[in-house]
């Protein structure tokens, strides 16, 4: 035994860790796993120099970004991608061995992940079997979670949840927990954002990103939206200068009026190929369901889930598995790419019947 496991912390040895896209790999040439834009970003800057260390933290872009998010300056944080964001609010608000946080599965798996990070319990309350939120308020105020995560719309599911159920448990909890709402697809149906309730229930914080329909998962620029209180706090917590200046810049680019035109535009392509591929998919003979969708993926319930994504990773096209996940079995999770991805991806899936 090394010295480092023989010091590190109990929790972190047995936590099983985050299997992250890149992490599970799979040599392709067709990516439909990590829900990322399948077309380049807005223009990228060149000819900087980078000798000096950024601003303590990129006042433009939190300006540029409540701007195009319709909020103030001063509600909005700028960090290091939406994974951060979770990680900084559970370490604000949860202490180890005594608080806990709340989820909703199947939902998004870092908030857990982060959560055991920490030693932090985790709450369950599965969705109903249509993916919404199960509203028993005996259950719901029971424990006694700081934080209330809800992913609207819902990875893996595609779903939105029901913004009165989202406001409901706000007010049922306005005293005794904030909740979390991540944001993280909300450009393809931006009507259903919460960033608007914030001003009457302060206990809503939003969580936003650049790496889904703004194209820019590599750049790691995420987004907090909450009362200036929560914001206060959180920031007292970043680290000295967490965002990249060319990281900065980039986000600047893409918040541009031109920026989030281009981004709209790709948004729109993208939700349009996914009408075409939902119904050749509903079609084939391997799929028992497709669900439906408000996002840039579509959930895929299968007759042989298995079989189907060891065949298509041969092939090159790789997909997410979700055959782990309790209720999902033989799912799988499908990012829609460009037409010709999706093409192969469809032609391939025939060949298999
Ligand atoms: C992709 C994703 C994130 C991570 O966003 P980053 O800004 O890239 O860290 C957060 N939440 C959900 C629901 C996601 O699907």
């Amino acid at each position: 035994m090394g010295l480092a496991d023989k010091l590190a912390s109990p929790q972190i040895k047995e936590l099983e860790v985050y299997q992250s896209a890149r992490r599970i790999g799979g040599a392709g040439n067709v990516y439909l796993n990590a829900n990322e834009s399948p077309f380049p970003a807005y223009k990228m800057p060149t000819d900087e120099s980078w000798q000096r260390y950024p601003d303590f933290l990129p006042d433009q872009v939190a300006r540029d970004y409540a701007r195009y998010a319709g909020v103030s300056s001063a509600s909005t944080l700028t960090v290091r991608g939406a994974d951060e964001a979770i990680d900084l609010l559970i370490r604000c608000f949860c202490q180890p061995q005594k608080d806990s946080i709340r989820i909703n599965s199947p939902t998004y798996a870092m908030y857990e992940f982060i959560a055991k990070a920490h030693q932090v319990a985790v709450i369950d309350i599965p969705l109903n079997d249509n993916f919404s939120l199960d509203m028993d308020q005996k259950l719901a105020n029971k424990n006694k979670s700081k934080l209330i995560f809800l992913c609207h719309p819902n990875n893996p599911t595609g779903n939105l949840l029901k913004v009165k159920d989202v406001l409901s448990l706000a007010e049922s909890h306005k005293d005794d927990a904030l909740i979390i709402v991540d944001e993280a697809y909300i450009e393809f149906c931006p009507d259903c954002s919460l960033v608007g309730k914030i001003e009457n229930y302060p206990n809503l914080v939003v969580l936003r990103t650049l790496s889904k329909a703004f194209a820019m998962a590599a750049v790691r620029i995420g987004f907090v939206i909450a009362d200036e209180s929560v914001i206060e706090l959180i920031a007292k917590l970043i680290a000295p200068y967490p965002i990249p200046d060319p990281c900065a810049r980039i986000a600047l680019n893409a918040l541009s009026d031109e920026g989030i035109a281009f981004m709209l535009e790709q948004r729109d392509r993208i939700i349009s190929i996914k009408a075409k591929y939902q119904e050749k998919l509903a079609d084939l003979v391997s799929v028992k369901r497709v669900y439906p969708s408000v996002v840039n993926f579509l959930l895929t319930e299968f007759e042989d889930s298995q079989t189907i994504f060891a065949e298509l990773k041969k092939n090159g096209i790789i997909l997410r598995d979700q055959n782990h996940i309790p209720n999902l079995a033989n799912h799988l999770r499908i990012t829609i790419g460009e037409e010709t991805e999706m093409e192969r991806l469809i032609s391939c899936l025939s060949q298999l019947e």
